[in-house]
């Protein structure tokens, strides 16, 4: 049917419309390379967008992004993203999550994606998502841009490389101190601007997206390639990356073990879910955030106490400074739960816990795995 949206592409041999619309895409980053993969996807009528970015649209943006507008400025990036691929095309669903992906994206959700794209401008961000997609068992490509260039790399699964494998220990180590989700105030990195065009975005962005279809219509994609294009010399070459046998990162998560919560993260109690796991495995359980909650702020000096009662990493340091006196305060922090701990009346919500979060218990040496409830996708 020539009326038909997508029957160009359908004649290409091997397209598998069917296969692309009910695929679930998620893109990590709605910068200048997130916008061109979000455009490319949209278009191709990829079925599910889940889009994840921290920032705000700044002028600076406006150079190389296609779905934003100067009335966007000072508004949420993945917002703004969601609103103008939804006006390109109302049929694909599109999903914006707003924050930090440590504490935004569970891992249920994740685990619930057919693919996942990287279009992130650090190399924090980037581990982090690396180690998480391992978890989740989802396929990652990563694209990277540097001045004159850039790369697409293909993180598959535990069997091949990670992200972390191209590092040496020693920058692994370095970056999960500086990028971790579980203790902690919050680490404000400013990253130095990078020069940048949107022609070598829009070809990073092309590629990063054409490996996306050839994935999710089920064509080979190469475990731990990397498709690296240089716009000095107008070259393409591909690299092989080796998986670092001593890497820690490749023992993903035993799905069938995680149990699906049927109450949502504002609705149940960490006591309810204390209860029924006490009954369960018959002695005192603890439930582990998997993150440092900041409970109380207490001065030593005046005296004052102030209930917190949010995850400590999305806390500057600057907030244990006493507002009356100027002393520093005394943190309180868990990462635990117990039956007689005054926070186990809170809701999991009140706990930091995210849509789609997954969390353990336990009690000796037995643990159980939950999965929290996230909009369907
Ligand atoms: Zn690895
Ligand atoms: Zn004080």
């Amino acid at each position: 049917m020539s009326d038909d949206r997508y029957h160009r592409q359908q004649l290409i041999p091997g397209w598998d419309q069917d296969r692309l619309a009910s695929a679930t895409v998620l893109v990590v980053g709605a910068g200048a390379l997130g916008n061109e993969v979000l455009k490319n996807l949209v278009l191709l009528g990829m079925g599910h967008l889940v889009i994840v970015d921290l920032d705000d649209v700044e002028s600076s943006n406006l150079s190389r992004t296609l779905l934003f507008r100067e009335t966007d400025i000072g508004r949420p990036k993945a917002v703004a993203a969601a609103e103008a691929l939804q006006e390109m095309h109302a049929a694909v669903r599109v999903t914006a999550l707003t924050g930090d992906l440590r504490f935004v994206l569970g891992l249920a959700r994740l685990h619930a994606c057919t693919l996942v794209l990287g279009c992130l401008d650090n190399q924090g961000a980037r581990s982090f998502l690396s180690r998480m997609c391992l978890l989740a068992q989802v396929p990652l490509l990563d694209g990277a841009m540097w001045a004159q260039g850039g790369e697409v790399r293909a993180f598959l699964d535990a069997e091949g490389p990670c992200f972390d494998c191209t590092l040496t220990p020693d920058e692994r180590s370095d970056l999960w101190l500086r990028f971790s989700c579980s203790s902690g105030f919050r680490v404000d990195t400013n990253p130095s601007a990078m020069a940048t065009a949107i022609t070598t975005t829009a070809i990073i962005g092309g590629l990063l997206a054409q490996e996306a279809v050839r994935s999710v219509v089920g064509q080979s994609i190469e475990n731990g390639n990397a498709l690296v294009y240089s716009g000095q010399s107008c070259r393409m070459h591909r690299a092989t990356l080796h998986r670092d046998p001593i890497c820690p990162n490749h023992a993903p998560l035993d799905w069938s073990q995680v149990v699906p919560l049927l109450a949502t993260a504002d609705t149940l109690s960490a006591a309810t879910v204390l209860a029924h796991a006490h009954d369960e495995l018959g002695e005192a359980p603890t439930l582990n955030l998997g993150r440092d909650l900041l409970l109380h702020f207490t001065c030593p000096a005046c005296g004052r106490g102030e209930p917190v009662g949010r995850v400590q990493g999305l806390i500057s340091a600057t907030a244990a400074m006493c507002p009356h006196c100027g002393a520093e305060r005394h943190a309180q922090v868990t990462s635990t739960v117990s039956e007689d701990d005054a926070w186990a009346s809170w809701t999991l919500a009140q706990l930091g816990v995210q849509p789609g979060d997954v969390f353990s218990v336990h009690a000796g040496d037995q643990v159980r795995l939950f999965a929290v409830p996230f909009e369907e996708v």
